[in-house]
This record gives structure tokens, sequence and C-alpha cells, in this order.
């Protein structure tokens, strides 16, 4: 046991008060008195008393309440109460109170050397309890921190240098942290973009147009197109409790290939039409050549029905070819709704065949629209005539037309059978027939891969929202000046 310790005792003058002095100093303790609570007080903060010896009555204050008062602020101090005599409730008040000891009157040397020597080892002891746990706590939180520190670090490091463009914005759209690619891609250097609303950080139209549309909740992804050619597709997604973060993939090599495989698919329904024609005008010219019994007849007819079949669909490659191409730049103010109305026209055999309730809302007020007037009725035919066809018998089809914010709205919903979620992004792509097309639905999968392109090729966007069992609603927006 360490003795020098320094043993401080808050008795009032007595022959007792002489004794401990004597008694300690012996024993080779250092001793310091405090004569009343001020002394007390400046002792226990500047001298820092391995443990305090405090009498019953200390200056004319209770002894046990300035223990009490003392262990509050200092509550690893031993300390030993004395007391004049022993009682039956003094060690249980002792105990309360959390001191570490106590002795009483009479008393001898032994008996004093010992209680303080036992004191201290407790304290002590205590003491070292409570440094070990102070250390395994903090090395393990320290240890912890370390650990989700890393793991911030290298979840930093992967979207930081990611190929795919991360931005990550708050509720305001207002820019939280943007990656590499997004950097390199749009040309912001070192700018400090971060706090800066996205739209003024970034001028990029189609970042713009990603962003009005992640507010009418139903497009949530667009292409990006750069001057050097490349093209990036990008998604909004809502993050809860942060805002939303944009992520942009390359899909460059995916445009090359769609370019390849129209130019392929072009070639060849070229090179097909030739023979079709051929083909058909022999079939015709079979019918000439002398009386044919009724089999030949029937053959023959299912011989130019097939034809025509294959004739159609090369014409719609051709045709999207041609869109995709660019080809198609005739443009001139044309009224929508007298497109609509020769579409309606036309198909009125087939609605009232099918006893489709068909109904028309085509607001007052629609501006002419620049447009190529041929496509436009060629996208308004693929439409209607995709729900007079998926629509059954007896069902509804409502065709509205209307102006919002200079742009011209067309809508054509109907009561079929409802294209599934996981569908409805890809119907707009050439040959894709979703999994609800009843199987004797005939169709090639390319209409609307062609409204696709119309509407694209007159700065439009196309859209479907649609429920299994309810119907679809395709719909279309065209801006003025298209
Ligand atoms: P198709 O020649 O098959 O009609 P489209 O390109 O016009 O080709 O349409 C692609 C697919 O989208 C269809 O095969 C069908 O699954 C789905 N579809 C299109 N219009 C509707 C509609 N009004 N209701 C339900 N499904 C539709």
């Amino acid at each position: 046991m360490a003795k020098q310790s320094l043993i401080l005792l808050a008795l009032n003058p007595s022959p007792l008060l002489t004794l401990m002095e004597r008694t300690l100093h012996a024993a080779d303790f250092k001793v310091a008195t405090a004569h009343d609570r001020a002394s007390l007080e400046k002792f226990v903060q500047e001298a820092i008393p391995a443990l305090m010896i405090i009498g019953e009555k200390f200056a004319d204050q209770d002894g046990l309440s300035v223990s009490a008062d003392i262990l509050e602020r200092f509550p690893t101090l031993p300390i030993i109460f004395y007391a004049d005599q022993d009682t039956a409730g003094l060690a249980k008040f002792v105990l309360k109170a959390g001191l570490s000891g106590y002795l009483y009157s009479p008393l001898n040397e032994a008996e004093i050397v010992d209680e303080v020597q036992n004191s201290l080892k407790r304290a002590r002891n205590l003491g070292d309890w409570l440094r070990s746990e102070v250390k395994r706590t903090t090395s393990s939180l320290a240890e912890k921190a370390k650990i989700s520190e890393a793991e911030r670090a290298q979840l930093e490091a992967i979207i930081a240098n990611i190929q795919d463009g991360v931005i990550v914005m708050d509720e305001n759209q207002v820019i939280l942290f943007v990656n590499r690619t997004i950097r390199d891609n749009f040309n912001l250097g070192k700018a400090a973009v971060v706090g800066k609303p996205l739209k003024d950080a970034i001028t990029n139209g189609d970042l713009h147009a990603l962003l009005s549309r992640s507010r009418e909740g139903s497009f949530k992804y667009h292409e990006i197109n750069f001057d050097d050619g490349r093209v990036f597709n990008a998604q909004y997604t809502d993050i809860p409790g942060i805002g939303a973060a944009v992520t942009m993939q390359d899909i460059s090599y995916l445009k090359e290939l769609d370019v390849l495989r129209s130019d392929f698919i072009h070639t060849i329904s070229h090179d097909l039409r030739s023979p079709l024609t051929a083909v058909l005008g022999y079939a015709e010219l079979v019918e000439r050549t002398g009386a044919l019994n009724q089999d030949q007849r029937e053959f023959l007819q299912l011989l130019q029905g097939s034809v025509q079949h294959i004739t159609s669909l090369v014409n719609d490659l051709l045709d999207l070819g041609r869109l995709e191409a660019g080809f198609d730049t005739r443009r001139e103010f044309v009224h929508l709704e007298g497109v609509l109305k020769y579409t309606l026209d036309m198909f009125d055999a087939q609605i009232k065949k099918k006893k489709l309730n068909l109904t028309t809302e085509v607001a007052g007020n629609l501006e002419a629209v620049r447009v190529n007037p041929i496509r436009i009725r060629q996208m308004i035919d693929n439409l209607v005539g995709n729900a007079i066809k998926y629509t059954p018998e007896g069902g509804g089809i409502r065709v509205s037309m209307f102006m919002q914010d200079k742009q011209t709205i067309l809508k054509v919903a109907d009561t079929g059978p409802g294209i599934l979620p996981e569908d409805q992004n890809h119907v707009f792509e050439k040959f894709y027939r979703a999994s609800n097309v009843p199987d004797n639905v005939e169709g090639s999968g390319l209409g609307l891969a062609i409204v696709k392109s119309i509407v694209d090729r007159h700065q439009g966007r196309i859209w479907v929202e649609s429920t299994m069992g309810v119907g679809s609603t395709f719909t279309v927006l065209l801006p003025t000046q298209g």
C-alpha cells in the first residue's frame, strides 16, 4: 500500500484530532487539517486528498450532510465518518450515505490505521475497476466509430468512383452530393455545386426535363444526350428522409446497337418489298389464267392474306426506319381535332361492330400545332386502333384533347385488359407485345414504336397509365411549336 497518501482531516480541534494527526504521521501518511467548510472545499479541490475523515460535527455543521455534499461532486473520494459513540444505526447511516467506513470513540492507533488502509484499498480497487471499464468502453466505442467511419469512407469512395453518375439532392432539389462522373459529364470541373439548386448548377435541357417530370409522378426516367453523341439513361428516385437522387448510366453502346439493328431491319425490309409485290402480282394473275376450283380459290385467298400481312409489316418497318433516320421534316400548322375526326370516322364501323361506347371530349380553345399531318394521323390511328383492338366487346373508349401550358394533350383511355406494370415501360419498344395480349389479337408489336418515334420527332412525350382489369390510358403531349 502506497504510503505518503494525503489524508484530509475534517475534525474540530480536540484531543482526538491530535491523536489522529500523530497516528497517521507515524504511519507515514501526509496529513492536512480543515477547520472550516471553506478550507475543506479548498483542500478537496486543490490538494486532491486520497481520503477524508470527517467528524460527526464539523465546524457547526452536520458531518453526514457535508459528506453527502462532497460525494455529490467527488464520488470517488473515500470518506471515513467519525462518531463520538457507536450507535445501533451508525453503520446503516454511513453505508446509506455512500461513505467508505466509520470510526467511533474510544479509539486506538491501530484501529485508525486499519480503517484508513482498508478504505484506501477499496477506493483503489474501485478506481482501478472504473479506469479499466472506461478504457474498455472507450476503446470499443472508438472501434465502432472506426468501423462506421471506414464503412462511410468505403461507400463514399464507391459512389465517387462509380461509372454511373450520381446526384443526391434534398427535398427542394438542392444538391447535397455529386460524384466524379457527373462532374466530368457536365464539365463542372471543381465548381462548388453543393448547396445550389440542381437547375442552376447544371444547365442541361434533358436533365431539367427529368426534374419537371419527377413532379408528375409517372415519368421517372429520361435520356440525356451530350454534344459528343453519348447518351445516358437517367432515373429520378425519391429517397425518404433525404430528398431524391438522379442516377445516370451510359447507354451509348445500346443506342449504337439499336442503330445497327434498325439499319439491318431497314435493309432487309427494303429488299423484301419487291419480291412481295411480285408474289402478290402473280397471285392475282393466277386468277386470270382460267377457272379455278373452290380449293384453289381458297388457297389463293389465304396466300394473298398472308402476303398482305407481311407487306404491312414490311411497310411498318420501313416507316419506322424513315422516322428514326430523321427524314421526316415536313411541318405545317394543323388543327388536331380535325385529324382526330378523320380517325374516328374511319373506325366508326369497327366501333359499332364491337358495340364499344365511345366518348370524345375536345376542348374549344385548341391551338393549331406545327406537325407533320400524315404522321400525326398515323399516331392517332394507332392509339385509337389499339384501344378498339384490345377492348372487349361492349367496353368503353374515351378520347380527349385539351390545352395545358401551351401544349396540346391527347388522351386515349379504354376499359381493356390493362398492361402489367413491368410491361408498361416496354410497350413502346419495337416488336414488344405484352403478356396481356389475348391469343386471338393479332399484331406485330410495331404500332406503339412508330407512335413513340412520331411523338419524339415532334419533341413531344408519351406515356401509359394502366391498371390490370380496369383499362389503359395513353397520354400524348405535343408542344404547339413542335
Ligand atoms: P401490337 O401490334 O401488338 O398491338 P403495339 O406496338 O401497338 O403492338 O403495342 C404493343 C403492346 O402493347 C401490345 O402488344 C399490347 O400488349 C400492349 N397494348 C397496346 N395498346 C394497348 C391497349 N390499349 N390496351 C392493352 N394493351 C395494349
